[in-house]
């Protein structure tokens, strides 16, 4: 059979051609369309072979698509339009523009292509851009199915509410096994995941001032239900064995600890939880990813522990003990199921790793899910 002919839009660092791979089905990236240079620096070292187009999608020409004679379309536009915490200024958001012309396309793309795949963040479900989605779609014959889906179910210790949607051409048609299909593939964790994202804990503080842990009893709670699910691996198996070397850079710095001391979402190998690892993770604390006790020796809640009456000093002393690092964006990349052959180049500042990772997804989910979507291909 002949290799599936794949467009990947906002083709980032390749989180969707890690997918492709991993998947099984023959299938050959024919152009990845992407403005940011860092990210399409890293994708030509990990895709040399891959034709990279480095500019803005709505710049691109009918026919230039229409050249590479498409059999699937993978594509993660920007979220920042939708994003919860955002101003979810929506279709009218500028970042907007190119999906907007890419649904433009969609119609005229001659062959049409047989198969989509579109991931974006929880708020996009209930956008308008996603309702334009799901009329041009509807409109080109397509049969699709939605699904917001976390990495726990697949059993990595991560959260990460994704959206995802899978098309296909009517003549593929979508089997009627595919919704068990789905629920069969993810099974669980979807209750505990609706909370999963890190909510805002800090009331507003003037500059310099400590902020306090401010930890409901429910999240609490829930933190012990996730380390307490077997089905689901632990921190440990994607850390770096050779970190040890180099990890002293890694080491929240003591001015982080004393500020942020209380809102730091701290795991520790044996857990299997981790907070969603945002683009600001390594340079903001608050919500952009959890850090990791590193030593052994101590324990989380004993250095808490009437922490705050304690002098400055002493409490850096304390916190010193659990020796609180970031991952470092190979271990992060590791809890995203980037495969071992992912490599940065090496001339790529530790801050732009965290910040294209914090962009991309989670390879293992999306893989299953074009396992799914592509199930009846190779059998057709
Ligand atoms: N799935 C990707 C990340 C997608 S994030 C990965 O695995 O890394 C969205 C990407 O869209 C960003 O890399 C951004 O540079 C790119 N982008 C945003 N607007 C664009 C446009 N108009 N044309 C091309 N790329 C665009």
């Amino acid at each position: 059979m002949e290799p599936l002919r794949v467009l990947e839009l906002y083709s980032g660092i390749g989180g969707m051609h890690f997918a492709l791979k991993g998947c099984g089905v023959p299938a050959q990236v024919v152009a990845a369309v992407d403005i940011n240079t860092t990210a399409n620096h890293i994708y030509k070292h990990n895709f040399p072979s891959t034709p990279m187009w480095s500019k803005s999608i709505e710049g691109i020409p009918l026919e230039d698509f229409n050249k590479l004679s498409i059999d699937m379309i993978l594509m993660s536009p920007p979220c920042q339009p939708f994003t919860r915490l955002g101003l979810k200024r929506d279709v009218v958001d500028q970042r907007t523009k190119s999906f907007l012309y890419v649904l433009d396309l969609l119609p005229k793309l001659s062959p049409p292509p047989r198969y989509i795949l579109l991931e974006n963040v929880k708020g996009f479900e209930e956008s308008c851009a996603r309702n334009q989605l799901v009329k041009t779609l509807n409109e080109c014959g397509y049969h699709f199915k939605e699904i917001m889906v976390s990495p726990t179910s697949v059993g990595i210790p991560n959260s990460r509410l994704r959206y995802f949607l899978m098309a296909k051409r009517s003549e593929e048609g979508f089997s009627t096994e595919t919704h068990s299909q789905i629920l069969e593939a993810f099974p669980l964790h979807m209750d505990l995941d609706v909370s999963e994202q890190p909510t805002v804990l800090t009331p507003f503080q003037p500059e310099g001032q400590v902020l306090y842990k401010l930890e409901t009893p429910e999240e609490v709670q829930r933190k012990q239900k996730q380390n307490s699910d077997p089905s689901i691996r632990q921190i440990q198996d994607f850390l770096d064995p050779d970190l040890d070397l180099d990890m002293d850079q890694y080491l929240l710095p003591p001015k982080t600890l004393l500020r942020y001391a209380n809102i730091l979402d701290i795991v520790w190998p044996s857990c299997r939880r981790s907070i969603c690892f945002t683009k600001g993770y390594g340079r903001y604390v608050e919500g952009t990813g959890s850090v990791l006790q590193s030593s052994s020796e101590a324990e989380v809640e004993q250095v808490y522990q009437g922490l705050e009456e304690l002098s400055e000093e002493q409490r850096l002393r304390r916190l010193h003990t659990l020796r609180l690092r970031y991952f470092s964006p190979r271990e992060v990349a590791n809890i995203m199921g980037f495969p071992q052959s992912f490599a940065f180049p090496e001339d790529v500042p530790v801050k732009q790793r965290y910040k294209v990772l914090g962009n991309s997804l989670n390879v293992e989910v999306v893989c299953k899910l074009l396992q799914i979507l592509l199930s009846q291909h190779t059998v057709l």
